[in-house]
């Protein structure tokens, strides 16, 4: 198969949890703001698109109230978003000033004008600090689905290829537990890689995402040097990955998280009938509502002396 038959879609999720990142720019000892990881973002894209001309792409940021298609956006074509015509913007990028690509220069305002309405539609007073990654995760996997759909108009053997690639800044949140594993499981039924370059502390869900999809995970140990690791680990798809030395995969957090307090558990008591998992003991399933029929040490007490009554 020539690489002509094949479409190779990446959609970067990135992490823009306005808390941490505001953070980050105030710390003194590694500076690193947003619009750093952005640049990254999008040399990592261009380069994408630059190996072969059918390569698409999709940029999602994933925000603390909301998960926002940064390219393809609403600026775009609404029709045909990731159509071969190319994009019919209405800004001023139409012409190259410096000989630079159109489309790349074209995608790269697209992205800075999105993210810059996306930061200052903030609301700061939001109860929320938590950034939305399983809902930006379903939204790259029903990008997929689009351009599934859109498959009837491509070449009858042209296949399409699709991986995500998620950069991700600030904590994990033991309440998207469900949600994200629903999502990596979704994922895996569609072959779709899911790649991790994580920016700050491990996250366990991304380390069993990247395992159960087949993807990389990776610790940036070096802030600043992440474009770096982007063009090294993540740029290669997955059949020129298999002739390069990449990290070592790491040792996966397989703990999850209990219904009822969402702590992270590594042994707790499962539900017979809907696997619900809890830390603590519970008579009553509180999914399901099924009646345990365990005796309790003190009933069992009543019934033996009641048996001896009988006997
Ligand atoms: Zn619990
Ligand atoms: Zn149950």
């Amino acid at each position: 198969m020539s690489a002509d038959d094949e479409l190779s879609l990446l959609i970067i999720v990135l992490d823009t949890n306005p808390i941490w990142w505001g953070k980050r720019a105030l710390g003194e000892a590694e500076q690193f703001t947003l619009s750093k990881c952005i640049d990254a973002v999008m040399v990592l894209g261009n380069s994408h698109l630059l190996m072969n001309r059918t390569n698409k792409l999709a940029v999602i940021a994933s925000h603390t109230q909301e998960s926002r298609f940064l390219y393809p956006g609403k600026r775009w074509a609404a029709a045909d978003p990731f159509g071969e015509g190319g994009p019919s913007m209405e800004s001023n990028c139409s012409g190259s000033k410096d000989g630079k690509y159109e489309l790349l220069t074209a995608i790269n305002d697209a992205i800075a004008e999105e993210i810059k309405d996306l930061m200052t539609k903030t609301d700061m007073k939001g109860q929320q600090t938590e950034t939305l990654l399983a809902g930006s995760l379903a939204k790259a996997l029903c990008s997929n689905v689009d351009i599934n759909k859109m498959s009837k108009d491509l070449k009858a053997n042209q296949e399409i290829k699709s991986r995500i690639l998620v950069i991700k800044a600030a904590e994990d949140s033991a309440l998207q537990y469900m949600n994200f594993m629903n999502v990596i499981f979704a994922a895996q039924k569609q072959s779709i890689l899911i790649d991790a370059c994580v920016l700050d502390s491990d996250s366990g869900l991304l380390q069993q995402a990247c395992d159960i999809t087949g993807g990389i995970y990776l610790k940036v140990p070096h802030m600043p040097s992440l474009l770096q690791y982007l063009l090294w680990v993540f740029l290669p798809d997955q059949e020129q990955r298999s002739q390069l030395v990449l990290p070592p995969p790491v040792h996966v957090d397989y703990r999850a998280a209990c219904f009822c307090h969402r702590n992270l558990i590594e042994i707790g008591y499962v539900c017979s009938v809907c696997l619900s998992i809890f830390c603590n003991f519970s008579p009553i399933c509180s999914t399901c509502e099924t009646a345990f029929k365990i005796s309790l040490p003190p009933v069992m007490k009543a019934k033996k002396k009641k048996l001896k009554v009988a006997a």
